[in-house]
């Protein structure tokens, strides 16, 4: 069986197929020579994972998978949330959507947060789709230099590390990704 993942990053496509057992082979956005932007025009992170696997299906007519992630802070009432990427602008610049987060929580003493992943699945007609979720805490300023986006001002949990200061492989075991693709790849073996 053939499912696109709606990717362009290998590493995550690699990463998602060791996973997954060998009848089902997952391929990119570029295998199937799918290269124009898809729109992700939604109002929460759901509805842009949905939106972009059944844009796939109508146009490809394939089935497959797409994720969404954001970042909900609650004293932000659940902003940057769907718009996480472009927060401070279209330039979608990490730096900037930090530094815009933290002096919106500037005065603020309920900094706790959470970044959801959903991914959903196309399969056989039928929609189905998994939340992964990781609870933390946005810190007053930034620590460490890996991973990517807010890493640096999230504080997961249960850990004195911030994401930007993790092993990626603890970050993805009790990240929000790793934890919808487990489920995901739970539910694509019983098949
Ligand atoms: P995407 O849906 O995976 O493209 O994520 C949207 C945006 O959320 C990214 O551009 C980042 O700003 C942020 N984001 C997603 N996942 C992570 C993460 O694991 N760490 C930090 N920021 C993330």
């Amino acid at each position: 069986m053939q499912l696109v993942f709606a990717t362009n990053n290998r590493n995550k496509l690699k990463e998602v197929q060791a996973l997954v057992l060998e009848p089902i082979q997952l391929l990119s956005l570029e295998d199937i020579d799918c290269l124009e932007d898809i729109p992700e025009t939604q109002l929460t992170i759901e509805g842009n994972a949905i939106q972009k696997i059944e844009y796939l299906k109508k146009h490809y007519n394939i089935d497959g998978f797409a994720d969404d992630t954001g970042l909900e802070v609650k004293a932000l009432h659940g902003e940057p949330g769907v718009f996480s990427a472009r927060y401070a602008g279209d330039q979608r610049n990490a730096q900037d959507n930090m530094d815009k987060l933290l002096k919106n929580l500037e005065g603020k003493t309920n900094r706790s947060a959470q970044f959801k992943t959903v991914i959903a699945l196309t399969l056989k007609g039928q929609l189905h789709t998994f939340t992964g979720i990781c609870k933390g805490t946005i810190l007053t300023e930034k620590r460490g230099d890996q991973g990517f986006g807010y890493d640096p001002i999230f504080q997961p949990e249960g850990y004195e590390q911030t994401f930007a200061e993790m092993d990626l492989a603890l970050k993805n075991q009790i990240g929000h990704r790793g934890k919808a693709i487990k489920q995901l790849v739970q539910f694509l073996n019983k098949k």
